[in-house]
């Protein structure tokens, strides 16, 4: 497999990386997950504006344009004949003498590198079952930060008791997952916390929004409390590897009848069309 350490196509076998990569000592960057169906980049600009955004709240400035950066995603999926996947890529602000503040003039480094990766079709089809867990993570989960501990301590927790997914709570608001946006369905009406700092704003959520705009199903970006969450009629979860994914149960309480609901359906369905999957591009 060949992977992208700067603009350079290299051999993972090639790769270097400092000790001191502020990366690895810090968690001092920031990253991307883009999906690749059929050999094609999915979403593509919208990863790579969140990309560029997320560099620019953590003061990374990353030296090539979106054009160039684009480009290099492209060659990178093409390059390892990737049918279905994703790319994962990150950068960091580079290596330098261990400093909490910001070295001056070292320049980034971006590691990017793909790998095979298949649509979760049997489980969008039943569902997964989630458990609420504190959101103890920090006030701007509107990055994508390299810095996932909040994330990944509750994924653990919730893989541990046997769960798919960590409902995240502040207090009784839920505000996503660890990994994923959350929705519930009451009434006909999508319910989703608002992009604000303490969600990440989800490519996949963009994508579900404007198919509800267009198959006119009511969405309201305001949050819920646990108390609502298990009352809804369906909930499911969101990102850019689960797609569209059904939550069927709560801390072992039934959503809806404890199958995937209509609305969840129905959005599954309108997602999976949207990637015209088998037509030539
Ligand atoms: N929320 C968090 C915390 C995430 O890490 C992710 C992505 O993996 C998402 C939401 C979903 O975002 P996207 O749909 O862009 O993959």
């Amino acid at each position: 497999d060949l992977i992208l350490h700067n603009d350079k196509f290299i051999r993972e076998e090639e790769l270097v990386i400092s000790k001191e990569d502020r990366g690895y000592q810090f968690g001092d960057g920031i990253y991307e997950v883009i999906r690749v169906y059929e050999g094609n980049l999915f979403t593509a600009k919208e990863h790579i504006d969140r990309f560029y955004d997320s560099a620019e709240k953590i003061k990374i400035v990353i030296p090539y344009t979106k054009d160039v950066f684009h480009k290099m995603m492209y060659d990178l999926v093409e390059q390892n004949e990737i049918n279905n996947g994703q790319v994962y890529v990150q950068v960091t602000r580079g290596a330098s003498i261990r400093q909490h503040h910001f070295p001056a003039d070292t320049p980034p480094v971006l590691i990017g590198y793909t790998k095979t990766v298949e649509r979760p079709v049997e489980l969008m089809e039943a569902g997964v079952r989630a458990t609420f867990i504190e959101d103890i993570r920090w006030l701007r989960c509107d990055i994508k930060s390299l810095n996932l501990l909040g994330n990944i301590l509750a994924k653990q927790e919730a893989h541990d008791k046997g769960f798919y997914e960590a409902i995240l709570h502040r207090g009784e608001v839920v505000t996503e997952g660890s990994s994923t946006n959350m929705y519930g369905v009451k009434d006909g009406v999508i319910y989703t916390h608002p992009t604000d700092n303490l969600i990440l704003p989800g490519i996949t959520r963009s994508v579900i929004l404007t198919l509800c705009e267009k198959l006119e199903i009511p969405v309201q970006e305001t949050a819920f409390t646990k108390t609502q969450a298990l009352e809804m009629d369906e909930f499911f979860l969101s990102s850019t590897t689960a797609e569209v994914m059904p939550i069927i149960e709560i801390d072992g309480q039934a959503i809806g009848g404890g199958t995937p609901g209509p609305l969840t359906k129905k959005i599954q369905e309108a997602f999976k069309a949207n990637l015209n999957l088998g037509v030539k591009a």
